[in-house]
């Protein structure tokens, strides 16, 4: 019941603290509470025949288990410190890149090896973008794919199940201060440790907002991205994927100064829904197995909507227009960029009779009911600026599926060691508000690791 460090959380964040602190100082005796199952358990109930929508599990195996949120992603390891999290304000640029070029080398030999690394480094698609009036953000990305990624997960539970105490299906309920360290309390027990590190991610956000009311930690909120998700024939972007599989182009609109993004680039990928506390928005994948590849290639365009006082839930506004479109269509709403701009909803003849076949089966409908006019203004600018350097991008059969949001979790106060204001305890990845992608919570994980080991 006594540990030395206990990791809440068994996603990129918790697991590459484990392996670090593994690697750095086996004897230490080291416990991982997760409240979802172990991966070869993680099973989503959905199988688009007997059962077509979300049924509400007691913990989505989606979001959680071991690999958390990113264990059935597209694997993306985006290593730069332009996007996915501001990692670098508190441990410097160059620290945060060491770090993720560490997490790629421990993944390469987990079962990445073979896979492609791309990068923006020289790309003469930079100028072209620039010329165009859109900026192409610098990264190097390596593509794991969502079957190679799983793989990677497998061996690394592997290594570490020997080392390390799993405790699977055991939702931690509150973390308590005591005298020499920290209490943490399940449905089944309470142990104690000297150090603490919380990495719950997207699924445990309001657990960690009640953790931090409770032990008096402050934080930060503000910022919700919300837009579409695009598919379009893998042609149209064959010039961009094939150099640099992603691209993280932005936009700022010339109607409002807002700023538009392309976000997850899926080369012949799937559309997917994604359910967040029983809200269904759309997302997307792809696979590093051409026989599991489509004729499609598919991005979202987010529009970054920051509030100022006195709003503060962003999330809340992110749901209730998720809402919206759920409630229109059932779940998510496709609709033809042609069928948009004369202002008409898109039904199943027209998708049907469309050059392109959509990858997921979601409802016909217009997006202008759904989405905010001034949100929905900026993707259509967007479109028409990407048409300049993807010709075909706003073409009628261009689909775009909504709604897509992408939310923040409020940020938390921690210091340059990623330690809050109670000594020992570390809050990390994306529970923390810190980091937003697979590279960066990862590299947390290693960052306290290491302190800790010190
Ligand atoms: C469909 C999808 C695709 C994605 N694709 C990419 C991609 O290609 N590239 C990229 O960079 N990012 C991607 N992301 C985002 C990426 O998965 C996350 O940024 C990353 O997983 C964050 O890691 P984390 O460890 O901070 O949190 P998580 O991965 O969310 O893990 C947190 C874990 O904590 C557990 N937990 C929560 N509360 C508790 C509690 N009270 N007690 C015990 N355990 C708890 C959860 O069950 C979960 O397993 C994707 C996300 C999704 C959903």
């Amino acid at each position: 019941m006594n540990y030395d460090v206990i990791i809440i959380g068994a996603g990129p964040g918790g697991i590459f603290a484990a392996y670090e602190l593994m690697q750095l100082k086996p004897s230490l005796k080291v416990a991982v509470f997760e409240a979802g199952n172990e991966l070869s358990k993680r099973r989503c109930p959905i199988d688009g025949e007997k059962i077509k929508s979300c049924i509400g599990c007691k913990s989505c195996s989606i979001m959680s288990g071991f690999g958390g949120a990113g264990a059935f992603s597209d694997g993306k390891y985006n290593i730069t410190n332009d996007f996915g999290g501001t990692l670098y304000e508190y441990i410097g640029k160059k620290q945060a890149l060491d770090l993720m070029y560490y997490i790629d080398d421990i993944n390469l030999r987990y079962g990445g090896e073979g896979t492609k690394l791309y990068t923006t480094a020289g790309s003469r698609f930079k100028t072209t973008c620039i010329q165009h009036d859109l900026h192409l953000l610098d990264a190097s990305v390596r593509h794991l794919g969502t079957d190679i990624n799983y793989i990677v997960l497998e061996n690394l539970y592997a290594y570490l199940k020997e080392k390390v105490g799993f405790f699977f299906n055991t939702p931690v309920r509150t973390v308590a201060l005591e005298d020499d360290g920290y209490r943490v309390i399940c449905d089944n027990g309470e142990f104690t440790c000297k150090d603490c590190i919380i990495s719950v991610g997207r699924s445990g956000s309001k657990w960690m907002e009640n953790v931090c009311k409770a032990l008096d930690i402050t934080t930060n909120s503000n910022r919700v991205d919300i837009g579409v998700r695009v598919e379009l024939p893998a042609e149209v972007f064959a010039h961009i994927t094939d150099e640099l599989y992603e691209s993280k182009i932005m936009y700022r609109t010339e109607k409002y100064g807002d700023r538009v993004r392309t976000f997850c680039m899926n080369p012949k990928g799937a559309v997917v829904t994604e359910n967040t506390n029983g809200i269904i928005t759309v997302n997307g994948h792809s696979y590093e197995d051409p026989a599991k590849q489509t004729n499609n290639t598919n991005f979202a365009l987010l529009v970054a909507k920051h509030f100022s006082e006195p709003f503060k839930d962003s999330n809340g506004y992110g749901e209730s227009i998720a809402r919206l479109s759920n409630m229109l269509g059932g779940g998510v709403i496709v609709q033809r960029f042609g069928d948009l701009i004369r202002g008409q909803r898109s039904n199943h003849k027209r998708i049907e009779e469309a050059f392109i076949t959509p990858t997921l089966n979601a409802t016909p409908g217009d997006l202008s009911l759904v989405l905010p006019k001034r949100i929905l203004d900026g993707i259509i600018e967007m479109l028409y600026a990407l048409d300049k350097v993807a010709p075909g991008t706003a073409n009628d059969d261009t689909l775009l599926y909504g709604v897509e949001v992408k939310f923040y979790n409020m940020e938390v106060e921690v210091d340059e060691n990623l330690e809050t204001k109670h000594k020992g305890l570390y809050i990390i990845g994306d529970g923390s508000g810190i980091t937003h992608s697979l590279s960066h919570a990862s590299a947390s994980g290693v960052y306290v690791a290491r302190n800790i080991a010190r």
